[in-house]
C-alpha cells in the first residue's frame, strides 16, 4: 500500500484528504496527522465577540469531519525528513510517505511581541483569532461601558486579513445597539498603509472607516505593549492609549518546519507560486496558510488550492509533468455591520474590482459594494464549509478567477493593474 500524508486537517487538509479518497484508489492510504480533536470554522470567530454566533454551530469533532477511508494519526508533528521521506511524531513510531502535502496552517504568537502577553492578556488585551480568544472578548465586550476600543493589526501576513476590518464594524454596530458608540472612541491601527493591502479595496474600506467615525492609524509597527499604562508602541516610538486592545498578533508557521529546515524567516514554507510544489524538494507539496505565498491566507484560497492540486498529484503519481494552474485567487466576503457586506474576488493579477458575482450582469452577489445579499451569503457559507467545502463536494464556483463580470475601466481609473 502506498501512502500520501497530510500534515494538518484544518481546512485545506481535511479538503485535500476527501478530495484524494474520492479520485485516488484503495491502494492509496490517505492519512491525516493532527493533534487536536476538533475542528473549528474558523470564519464563525468573528461573530463569537458579538454573541451573533455560538460555538456548538462552529466547533465540531475532527473524527466527524474526517469520513470512513481516511486514517487519522492524532499526533502533533516534530520534523519531517525529506531523504528517508518519514515523518516524525511527537508519539509512535515515524510515518512513511510516497507523497506528502503540508497543510499546517498558521500559529497566533503573541508572545513575539514584547508585553502582549503579559499582565493585559485576558484582562485587557485579547485576540478573536483563537477560540479561547473569541470566547473571553466575549465577555470583556459585554463588560465594556465605553472608552478607547483600539483594533491592532501588529503584522503582515496575517490569515483573512479582512478580519480586523470587519471586526472593527461590527464592533461599531454593537456598540451602537448597547447605546455607547458615542461613549467611545474607535480605533483602528494597521501596518499597512491603508485599510487594506490591496489598492480600490483599500480606499472602499477606507472610506467605510470614516463613514463610521472610526480613527485610523497607518504605517504602525507595533514593537510593545505597555498593559501597565494601556499603551501600545511603535518601532518608531508613537504610542497609542486603550481601555479595551483588540490585537491581531504575529502569525508564523508550524515549529516543526523551522526544525525540518524547511520554512523562512516566518516558518511559512517557500512554494512554487503556480503548481503548489514546494520548492527544490521532491514529492512535497504545500497548501492554505502554511505557504510563503502572496496570496490571501484565507479558506477559499485553500479550498482552490485543492482543486487544482489533486490534478497535480494525479500528474506526480503518473510521473507527468506538473501543471501551472494555481492563479492565486481568492473570494472574501466583508462583514460591514447592520446587516450588510460586501464581496470581493482577486487574484495574483488582479486587484478586487466593481461588477456582479459569479453570473456576469446577473450576479446575485454585487462585488465591492455593500449589500444585504452579500451579508446573507456570508451566513449561508458555514452550511455551505460544513457540508459541501470541508468534504470537497463540487461547489459551482472555478477555482481560477474568472474576468468576467468585472469593470476593468475601476482599475484603469484608480491607476491600478
Ligand atoms: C477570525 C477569522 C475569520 C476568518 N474569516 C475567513 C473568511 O471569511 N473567509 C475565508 O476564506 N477565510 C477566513 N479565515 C481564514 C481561514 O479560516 C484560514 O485561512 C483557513 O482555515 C486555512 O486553512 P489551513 O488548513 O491552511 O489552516 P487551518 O485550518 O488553521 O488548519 C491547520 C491545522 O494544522 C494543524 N497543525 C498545526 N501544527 C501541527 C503539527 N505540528 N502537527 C500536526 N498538525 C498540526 C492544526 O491543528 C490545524 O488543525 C478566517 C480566519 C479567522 C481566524
Amino acid at each position: 500500500m502506498k501512502t500520501i500524508l497530510i500534515l494538518g486537517a484544518g481546512t485545506a487538509g481535511t479538503a485535500m484528504a476527501h478530495k484524494l479518497r474520492r479520485r485516488l484508489t484503495r491502494d492509496w492510504e490517505i492519512a491525516v496527522v493532527d493533534p487536536s480533536t476538533r475542528h473549528v470554522y474558523q470564519p464563525g470567530l468573528l461573530f463569537l465577540p458579538f454573541g451573533d454566533e455560538t460555538e456548538a454551530r462552529i466547533v465540531r469533532e475532527r473524527e466527524s469531519t474526517l469520513g470512513r477511508g481516511i486514517t487519522w494519526h492524532q499526533a502533533e508533528v516534530k520534523r519531517i525528513d525529506t531523504e528517508r521521506r518519514i515523518v516524525e511524531l511527537s508519539e509512535g513510531e515515524p510515518l512513511p510517505y510516497d507523497f506528502l502535502v503540508i497543510a499546517s496552517g498558521t500559529v497566533i504568537r503573541p508572545d513575539l511581541i514584547d508585553g502582549m502577553s503579559d499582565g493585559g492578556w485576558g484582562k485587557s488585551v485579547f485576540d478573536f483569532y483563537t477560540l479561547e480568544g473569541a470566547r473571553a472578548l466575549r465577555a470583556a465586550l459585554a463588560n465594556f461601558e465605553g472608552g478607547r476600543l483600539v483594533v491592532n493589526v501588529v503584522e503582515m501576513p496575517i490569515k483573512c486579513p479582512v478580519a480586523p476590518l470587519e471586526l472593527t464594524f461590527l464592533a461599531d454596530a454593537y456598540l451602537a445597539k448597547r447605546g455607547i458608540r458615542d461613549k467611545t472612541e474607535l480605533v483602528y491601527v494597521t501596518p499597512l498603509d491603508g485599510a487594506f493591502t490591496k489598492p480600490l479595496a483599500s480606499k472602499t474600506l477606507g472610506y467605510l472607516l470614516e463613514d463610521k467615525g472610526v480613527q485610523v492609524e497607518t504605517e504602525f509597527m507595533t514593537g510593545e505593549v505597555d498593559a501597565e499604562r494601556n499603551v501600545i508602541r511603535s518601532y518608531d516610538e508613537r504610542e497609542i492609549p486603550y481601555d479595551l486592545l483588540v490585537t491581531v498578533p504575529p502569525h508564523t508557521g508550524s515549529s516543526f518546519l523551522e526544525d525540518s529546515e524547511l520554512g523562512d524567516e516566518l516558518g511559512f514554507v517557500p512554494t512554487d507560486p503556480h503548481t503548489l510544489a514546494v520548492k527544490d524538494i521532491e514529492r512535497v507539496f504545500c497548501i492554505g496558510d502554511a505557504t510563503d505565498l502572496p496570496s490571501s491566507k484565507a479558506g477559499s484560497v485553500a479550498h482552490f488550492q485543492v482543486d487544482l492540486l489533486v490534478r497535480n498529484i494525479e500528474r506526480a503519481i503518473e510521473d507527468k509533468p506538473l501543471e501551472p494552474t494555481f492563479d492565486g485567487h481568492s473570494n472574501c466576503f466583508v462583514e460591514t455591520g447592520y446587516g450588510k457586506a460586501m464581496l470581493i474576488d482577486f487574484n495574483y493579477e488582479t486587484e478586487p474590482l466593481p461588477g456582479q458575482f459569479p453570473i456576469p450582469g446577473i450576479g446575485p452577489l454585487p462585488l465591492l459594494k455593500e449589500a444585504r445579499r452579500n451579508h446573507w451569503a456570508k451566513l449561508a457559507f458555514r452550511w455551505v464549509y460544513w457540508n459541501a467545502l470541508l468534504p470537497a463536494r463540487p461547489i459551482p464556483i472555478s477555482p481560477t478567477m474568472s474576468l468576467a463580470g468585472k469593470q476593468l475601466s475601476a482599475a484603469a481609473e484608480a491607476g491600478g493593474p
